[in-house]
């Protein structure tokens, strides 16, 4: 069962070979004797009975879904109906979930096991999980350094064999970077490929639910179950979703690999640089055309994002008040004192930042400045990497140009912190999906992620891409 693929998984469960309550116990297993990574905040009472009755059709020979028996595990801000989500804030500590998630129920048709909910940054606000009501996760391969965030928890659980599978979310990097991170594969889909239905918003325009996996095609196949339109979710799209397994062919014949220009830029002179490009070469080697691309405003889209995502959080984050929502401040005597003392009780430092933020660029009178001038942009963001998809197929873009930083190190200015997500966060501003996957390594042996974008709804091209990378790439020594 060690580190086993969750496509191995399932074939062993339907032949018959592996027995699902056998594969939920190992994980239960292995997140006790490791819940010093503080990667799983909880694990479902009901997992066990869940995979009982997985077995039970095995043996009776009943039709089983595509992820039979898959032990997965969800980021704690999905609903699972009857269960905790707490969003890793002391706000919701007690928060049931009141039905599920749009995500979470297809896994569940699909014959898949929810076993658990996972660490994350409070209202997935943060690229650490050091900012979570919980305490931090810890990196799967380096407990003194961070997971990343804000599906931190998400990413080391699969890195760290806790689950087969994970759920994250990502409005500016949060299932990329932690699973850059980790070592592990994540992906950010087209905006609007899979439902929100049931996942507790953040920046609604940004959000998305992603795969977090042990290899590209696990990934493929966990997209292709939960993606597609949702009567829930005006914002999902209605195009039919593909079958991402079979557009997997084995090879990158004719290729066009984009580079972008301003991104050579940053990292030029790092150690990072001649890792990307000796993976440019080797692709080039292989039948791929190397583009030089440029994405005008690319280096706005950081602060962009900075503007939307507070502006779009404060308004998502006006419900938890204490009352509908939320933990109570017991001294509070009129509303004005609920509202107020149960959201300085509630919420983290970092939380209560993005809504100052939010509220500020919102203001009158700052409305122009800030917000409507951060949409404008955007659009013109996006235009760049129509008009970058008109000469390529894809664009290769580091996750992170750095391995996982050491726990407490970047705590001194937020800034810093907002400035690991400048390669994550322009595909969010652009709405287009991107894939993080493992390459290559970096000080002390640490994972370092390579990122693949594309033009909308081309996630088949990005997972053929990748597929061919893991199975043929050999990292530099
Ligand atoms: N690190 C980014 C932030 O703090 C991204 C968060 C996310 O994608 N949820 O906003």
């Amino acid at each position: 069962m060690k580190d086993t693929t969750l496509i191995q998984l399932v074939n062993d469960i339907k032949s018959g070979k592996t027995k699902a309550v056998d594969a939920v116990k190992y994980y239960i297993n292995n997140i006790k004797e490791k819940s010093y990574l503080n990667a799983v905040v909880e694990v479902f009472d009901d997992a066990i009975q869940k995979a009982e009755e997985i077995d039970k059709k095995v043996k009776n020979k009943e039709p089983l879904g595509r992820l039979a028996g898959a032990p997965i595990i969800i980021k704690d801000n999905m609903l699972y109906k009857g269960k905790k989500c707490t969003c890793a804030s002391y706000f919701l500590k007690d928060f049931i979930s009141p039905y599920t998630a749009t995500v979470v129920d297809r896994i569940i048709k699909e014959d898949g096991i929810i076993l658990g909910r996972a660490n994350m940054d409070e209202f997935a606000m943060g690229g650490s999980n050091e900012k979570s009501y919980y305490g931090p996760c810890k990196n799967a391969h380096d407990s003194t350094r961070v997971a990343g965030g804000s599906s931190g928890g998400s990413a080391c659980a699969v890195a760290a064999d806790l689950c087969v599978a994970s759920l994250g979310t990502d409005t500016g990097g949060s299932v990329r970077q932690p699973s850059s991170y980790n070592g592990v594969f994540g992906m950010k889909p087209t905006y609007g490929k899979n439902s929100r239905y049931g996942i507790v918003a953040f920046a609604s325009s940004l959000d998305q639910v992603g795969p977090i996996t042990k290899t590209t095609m696990d990934n493929a196949l966990l997209l292709s179950v939960i993606a597609g339109a949702d009567e829930h979710d005006d914002t999902s799209l209605r195009a039919p979703v593909d079958n991402y397994l079979s557009q997997i062919k084995g090879n990158i014949n004719n290729l066009k690999v984009g580079y972008c220009k301003q991104i050579i830029e940053k990292i030029k002179g790092t150690p990072y640089f001649s890792k990307y490009k000796k993976v440019l070469d080797f692709l080039k080697s292989q039948g791929a055309h190397l583009v030089e691309i440029s994405i005008e405003n690319i280096e706005l889209a950081l602060p962009c994002y900075y503007i939307l995502a507070p502006a779009e959080a404060t308004s998502n984050l006006g419900r938890f008040d204490g009352i509908k929502y939320s933990t109570r401040n017991k001294d509070a005597k009129n509303i004005g004192q609920i509202y107020n003392f149960s959201r300085t009780d509630g919420f983290g430092k970092e939380v209560k930042r993005r809504i100052m933020l939010g509220n500020f660029v919102l203001s009158s009178g700052y409305f122009d400045a800030y917000y409507n001038k951060a949409k404008a942009l955007q659009q013109n963001i996006r235009e760049s990497f129509k008009t970058a998809f008109s000469k390529c197929d894809v664009i290769l873009f580091p996750t992170t140009s750095d391995v996982a930083f050491i726990i407490g190190s970047m705590n001194k200015n937020p800034i810093e912190m907002y400035l690991i997500d400048l390669f994550t966060v322009p595909a969010n501003i652009a709405g287009i999906p991107a894939f993080s996957l493992p390459f290559d390594k970096g000080e002390n042996n640490l994972p370092l992620g390579l990122q693949i974008l594309a033009n909308d709804n081309n996630e088949g091209i990005i997972y053929n891409l990748a597929d061919f990378i893991e199975k043929n790439y050999k990292e530099s020594k």
